[in-house]
This record gives structure tokens, C-alpha cells and sequence, in this order.
């Protein structure tokens, strides 16, 4: 398996509810190395364009008032095969239908507000690691 690193993030719902050190726990005890790690916040424009591949789904509108709504905690994730196992840790996009194991399945409350955000494949990750971080804070 190669080793790969992928943008997650905490996003406004679990960082307001102060489940970040938890969900990080989960991180670490599943074995993926923190690479670099922020806290800070999305503009309106800032969550636009982070989200622009789902600009013509209905729910666009309202994803980015919630991503913009408070603070976020971005991270850069590493380990064998990185971005399939942090959306395995983090569940289904839909929280009620994550496991108890997931990191959605406990601190997520529904498809919208869902905890956490990862990449979904290596050319997503290309893009969405240096959407926040430099990288001279990559090493
Ligand atoms: N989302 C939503 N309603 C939906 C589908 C998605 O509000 O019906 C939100 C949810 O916060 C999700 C984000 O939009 O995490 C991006 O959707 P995507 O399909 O990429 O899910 P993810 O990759 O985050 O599991
Ligand atoms: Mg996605």
C-alpha cells in the first residue's frame, strides 16, 4: 500500500460541539501521522471555492453558510493508503447512517452537518492540501 496524504478537516459543527480533541484521538489511535494542522475559518468565497465541484447541487447553498458559519480545523493526513482509510474512519456522508466505530457515526447529527471532511482521491487531495497549507508546513 503506498503512502499517501490527504486534506481532512474538523468542520464548524464538531469543532463547536469541542469534539476536536476527540475526533484527533480517533486520528492518532487509527495510526494516521498528522502532518500539519490548523485552526481557522472559511470565508463565504473561501467555502465557494472549496466546494465549487458541488456548485449545481441543490444543497450548495446552504454547505456553504454551514462551512462559513465558524472556525474549521484543516489537517494534512499520512499513512498507507491515507485517503481510503480517513473516509473509512469518518463514515457516510450521512451521519445517521454511520457506524459507531466512525468518526460521523459519533459526532455528526445528519447528511448536512456531518463532522469532518477528507478527500475523496489522490488528484482531490493535490488540490485541497495546498487550498490551506504551504509547502514549507508540509514535512
Ligand atoms: N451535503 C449535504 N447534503 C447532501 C450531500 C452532501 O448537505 O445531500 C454536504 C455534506 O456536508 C457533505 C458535503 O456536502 O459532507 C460534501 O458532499 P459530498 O457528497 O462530497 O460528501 P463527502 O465527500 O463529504 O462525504
Ligand atoms: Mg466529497
Amino acid at each position: 500500500m503506498a503512502v499517501l496524504r490527504t486534506l481532512g478537516m474538523i468542520k464548524p459543527d464538531a469543532v463547536a460541539a469541542g469534539s476536536t480533541g476527540a475526533i484527533l484521538a480517533m486520528i492518532e489511535a487509527a495510526g494516521l501521522r498528522v502532518v500539519a494542522l490548523r485552526m481557522t475559518r472559511l470565508a463565504r468565497a473561501e467555502a465557494e471555492a472549496f466546494y465549487a465541484v458541488h456548485s449545481q447541487r441543490g444543497f450548495y447553498g446552504e454547505l456553504c453558510e454551514f462551512m462559513s458559519s465558524g472556525p474549521i480545523v484543516a489537517m494534512v493526513l499520512e499513512g498507507p493508503d491515507a485517503i481510503v482509510a480517513w473516509r473509512t474512519l469518518m463514515g457516510p456522508t450521512d451521519s445517521t447512517k454511520a457506524g459507531p466505530d466512525t468518526v460521523r457515526g459519533r459526532y455528526g447529527t445528519s447528511v448536512s452537518l456531518n463532522a469532518v471532511h477528507g478527500s475523496d482521491a489522490p488528484e482531490t487531495a493535490a488540490i485541497e492540501i495546498p487550498f490551506f497549507f504551504p509547502v514549507r508546513e508540509l514535512s
